[in-house]
């Protein structure tokens, strides 16, 4: 069966834990990794001929247009990761439709085609922030990977199902939502889809992890930054805690993934939704 790899589009100096560090403004002067590090993701896609889901992040696409292109060529499926790599309970709902807005609209001008899915930010969409799935579908979302539901510092914490289910929007039909992999044991949720549990944990629990999901025939959703392949990323003088999660694993992760495109199929998250019946029904109003 297939399983969907999704790759976060976005500079090192974006992630979520530096976004105090780091401000917007300072952005344009800090070192940018972003083109040559993608670049190193599509060799990788190509050599596997994997088709995946790119989550992007407007700025990035804004300032590498060709990078973005260079995806869409490659036959990927193109996908917001809004404009601003704002967290979504940290943002008002205006403020919150207009960064989504300016995502899609960078995005539709480089590909010409409608962008139909969307993953915020940290999987920051939280029991707190469920009109952020109104918002998506009035501007053309319909599949979703913003929830994450296992407890996490940043991440969502939302107590939703942990494969494709559907989200009804009051008047405006359904949205499909694709949580990333996690695993239930006795009883309690681990994540082991990607990032820092991609890095951290031994590859024979991922790989048993995969194996264990698919199984019951529900897919897998992996995802890693093009960040994460690049072990010469400048290091950051933060808390000795954010520096072990962001650096743990960089050596590693590229092999990581070449052995899970090895042993497992994968695919786009716009052609497995395709591919999936979706029973699941998550009513939050
Ligand atoms: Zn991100």
């Amino acid at each position: 069966m297939y399983n969907a790899i999704t790759v976060d589009v976005e500079e090192w100096f974006q992630v979520s834990r530096l976004r105090r560090r780091y401000r917007p403004e300072q952005w344009p002067k800090l070192e940018s990794r972003v083109v040559e590090n993608v670049s190193r993701v599509l060799v990788l896609f190509q050599e596997y001929q994997v088709q995946a889901t790119f989550f992007i992040v407007g700025w990035v696409a804004e300032r590498y247009p060709e990078i973005v292109y260079a995806i869409y060529e490659q036959g990927h499926e193109i996908a917001s990761h809004g404009y601003q790599h704002q967290l979504v309970y940290e943002q008002s709902p205006a403020e919150f439709a207009r960064d989504l807005r300016k995502s899609i609209d960078v995005l539709e001008s480089i590909i010409d085609e409608p962008i139909k899915a969307f993953r915020a930010p940290s999987f920051s969409i939280t029991s707190k922030t469920l009109w952020a799935f109104e918002i998506l579908k009035e501007n053309g979302i319909e599949v979703d990977s913003s929830v994450f539901p296992v407890k996490h510092d940043l991440y969502g914490q939302l107590a939703c199902p942990s494969q494709f289910f559907k989200i009804q929007v009051p008047n405006k039909g359904f949205l499909t939502e694709c949580p990333v992999a996690t695993l239930t044991i006795w009883g309690k949720r681990f994540p082991i889809g990607g990032g820092g549990h991609l890095r951290a944990y031994p590859f024979r629990l991922i790989e048993e992890g995969i194996r264990a999901l698919n199984a019951k025939q529900i897919p897998a959703v992996i995802y890693f930054h093009p960040w994460e392949l690049d072990p010469f990323f400048p290091k950051v003088n933060t808390s000795i805690f954010s520096t072990i999660l962001q650096h743990h694993g960089l050596y590693n992760t590229e092999n990581k993934i070449r052995r899970l495109l090895n042993r497992f199929n994968f695919t786009s998250l716009r052609d497995l939704v395709k591919l999936s019946e979706i029973k699941d029904y998550w009513p939050t109003w």
